[in-house]
This record gives structure tokens, sequence and C-alpha cells, in this order.
């Protein structure tokens, strides 16, 4: 019983979908020439639209399903660390919560951005911190992930999903030392601090879900309950998800009963995105993303990895989900939804989460398909992995009540696939090895 719950819940996550070519500095001399680089550098993965961390979904992991994938590559050898970033925030906030998680310290969303915006700075008694030997008044907080993080301590960033967007935003805060609207973020560059991003299914060019999903609140709510139930199995008043949303004043107060702290949240004005683009749903579009684009440059010093995945196959003028998409998200393969129909028929493939065509690279990046050797400064794109959803390649569980493997005999393209848990760990421990080799 409790597994079905926790494949209804996960079908709830149905829900959750989740740059111009800039050049460096060139200052990368030192990161490079020293040993310490790609080979010990760890993998930080980064979850996407509506994420959890390892802790808070009772042993379901968001990168590996019923398995964990951070513990997975660490026991083959590649130190891989779990970040986990505000599920619901702007790409700017979870880029920068990310940056304090790996290095330590207290977020500090930058005086600008948080005066445009109307959100506390940052303060330790409502923004989170992480603790880091550099820093006493850190003590008590959950350690960094990787405090040492330099030039010549880099890391690798891996983000799925709205991950994707994360990442390479958070590459250019550390290069160019903030954004145009918040110069001096960091209080200097931090060039070769990271030596490669992976995105994987990522909205790199936002995703037209968004636009479908035009009643965000009753989503949000839906979603979240199913999450409740998803970790609480009966109580949802336990939940252990948690919004992340302290920078907005919406913190869960002690022994607050998880209904109504979300219930809180959800009268918050913060996801009205037609007064407020710093949330989510704004990044996503495309007009969002767009947005990032303009300022968010593809660095001539980092490598760029993609990774694109398609449920569907076109028929005509349209494209259609595979018989056996699964409950998880398949909902929203079908006509009508994702825009898979009309004029822009680039746009119509997708993974029912995001179209594929926004996962290759960012729009005024140089993508390249990648045969063997990395090239950095570009997008070295894996292709299309053809019959995948956009948990599949994150390893989530199928729901058997969809009968997903069976029903696929007409597909065009071949059936529905799913990694097998070898193909699935092959994939990843590839992938690992060759960031190991970057130089
Ligand atoms: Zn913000």
């Amino acid at each position: 019983m409790k597994r079905t719950m926790c494949l209804g819940a996960v079908a709830t996550m149905a829900l959750a979908f989740s740059g111009c070519t800039g050049a460096s500095d060139g200052n990368t001399e030192e990161a490079t020439s020293e040993s310490e680089t790609a080979a010990t550098a760890p993998i930080i993965l980064v979850h996407g639209f509506a994420g959890f961390g390892p802790d808070e979904a009772l042993g379901f992991r968001y990168w590996g399903g019923m398995e964990d994938l951070g513990e997975y590559l660490t026991n083959q050898g590649h130190v891989t660390k779990t970040a986990v970033v505000g599920p619901f925030s702007s790409n700017w906030d979870r880029a920068i919560e990310l940056y304090y998680q790996i290095k330590g310290g207290c977020v500090d969303y930058g005086h600008s951005h948080s005066e445009k915006f109307g959100h506390y700075r940052g303060r330790p008694d409502v923004v989170k911190c992480w603790h880091t030997p550099a820093d006493p008044s850190t003590a008590g907080f959950p350690e960094a992930l990787y405090p040492q993080w330099d030039a010549r301590h880099p890391v690798h960033l891996m983000g799925h999903s709205m991950g994707g967007q994360t990442t390479k935003m958070l590459v250019h805060l550390l290069e160019a030392d903030g954004a145009p609207l918040e110069p001096g973020l960091f209080g200097g560059v931090k060039t070769g601090w990271v030596k490669s991003v992976t995105a994987i299914s990522a909205s790199l060019n936002g995703t037209t879900l968004t636009n479908v999903a035009t009643n965000y609140v009753p989503m949000i709510k839906n979603l979240v309950a199913g999450v409740a139930a998803f970790v609480g199995v009966a109580d949802e008043n336990n939940s252990l998800y948690n919004f992340k949303f302290e920078q907005w004043g919406l913190k869960r107060n002690e022994g607050e009963k998880f209904l109504s702290y979300r219930d809180r949240v959800m009268a918050s004005k913060v996801w009205n995105v037609s007064s407020n683009k710093d949330i989510s749903l704004w990044s996503l579009s495309r007009e969002g993303a767009s947005e990032e684009n303009a300022w968010v440059n593809t660095w001539s010093n980092v490598y760029y990895f993609s990774q694109a995945t398609r449920a569907t196959y076109t028929v005509g003028t349209v494209d259609l989900p595979y018989a056996s998409a699964n409950m998880l998200v398949g909902l929203f393969c079908g006509l009508g939804a994702m825009g898979n129909y009309g004029k822009d028929q680039s746009w119509h493939a997708n993974d029912c989460v995001v179209n594929t065509t926004s996962m290759a690279g960012p729009s005024g990046s140089t993508v390249v398909k990648f045969t063997g050797t990395p090239q950095r400064g570009k997008w070295n794109s894996f292709g299309v992995l053809e019959g995948f959803d956009h948990f599949d390649v994150t390893h989530w569980p199928s729901n058997p009540l969809t009968l997903r493997k069976v029903s696929v005999g007409k597909d065009p393209v071949g059936p529905m696939r799913f990694w097998s848990d070898e193909e699935y760990h092959g994939y990843y421990l590839e992938h690992a090895d060759r960031l190991s080799t970057l130089r």
C-alpha cells in the first residue's frame, strides 16, 4: 500500500517540470595548469522545478528515484554531492543559494536584486546558511558541500530541467562577478571555479509548459499536496517538504502543520507572475529564459554539455506522445499541451515537460555535436534520447498502472525507452569518467 501511494504521488509530480557567447578574462592558467583540476573536482547535482532534497521524500531521490545517483557515483570513485535549492524560486535566487551551499556562508541575494524584487537580501534568522570553517558564525548550520571551492579546487555542475538554467547562470555570476543589475556580487571574479556544466533535459530556452499551466497556484497546490502525500504517506501535516521561500519571509514556523504552512505560502503574492518576475514560472517561460539568455554568457573557459530527451513523435504537422508515455508526465504530452501543434513546428517535440529544441543550448550559443572530444566554450550536445520522458533520464520509476512498456507497438520511432539499472548506471558513469579527464 505504501508503495502504491508513493507511486501515485509521483504521478502527481507530473506537474513538476519540473546568450550570447562571451569571452572570459582568460585568467585560467592557474586553474588549468594545476594538477588539482577536473580529475578530483566533485560533481554537484542540481534539481529542477519543484525538486526536493535527499532528506525530504523518505528515501525517494530526485536524482536516481529508488536509489541515490550521488551515492552511486561516489562509490565509483567520482565524488558527487546533491544540492538543494529553492524548488519554486527564480534562477537568480537558486543560483545564489547554490553558490553559498557549495562554498559555505549565509545567502546574500544582492542589494540591487533584493531591493528591486522586495525580498530579504540575507539575514541568518530568515535566510539559509551553510557551515564553513572559514566563517565561525555559520556553526550549527548544515555543512557546506565543498568549502575549499576555488579556482584550484573547481567543481562540475550537473543540472536537470530548470537546474540547467540555474547552473549556467551561476557560472556567469562567478565569471563576471555578478550581472548588469548587480555588479560585484561576489566581491571579485571567480574564473575557473566551475570546470563544466552538464544540462540534462534542461529548459535552456524555456518551456511552453508554462503557457499551459496558466492556473499556477492551484497547480502548485496540487503538486505540493501530492508531494506531501508522497513524503508523509498518510499524514500530510507531517510532510517534510519545504518551499524554501525564506527570502520572502515565508519560513515554516516551529510546530506549524504542513497544510497551514502550505496555505500561508499559497496566499502570498509572490506567485503572481504579472507583478513578480523573480519566480520560477517566469524563469521557465520562453520570454523569461530569453531575457536571462541576453546576459548569461557561455564562457570560453568552461565546458558545456547537453542531453536532450523526447517522448513524442511527429505525424504530419503535430507531435503526438508515445502511447506508452507514463502517467507521471504523460498528461502534458497530449495534443494541445506543450504547444505541440500550430505554426512553430520546431517547438513541437518534447519530453512532456520541456520542449526538445530548448535542451541543446541557450539561444546565441554555439552548439556542436559531441564526437568524443569535448570543446570548451561551446555546448557539446549528446543529441536526443528518443522515447525518454522528462524523468526517465533521472531514473524515476515508471508507474506500473500505465502499462507503458506494453502498448508501444505502433510508435514509428520505436518503443518508449526506459533504462535498465545497468544502462542508467553506465550513462552517468561514462559521463563522470569523461568529466574527470577534462583539462
Ligand atoms: Zn530574488
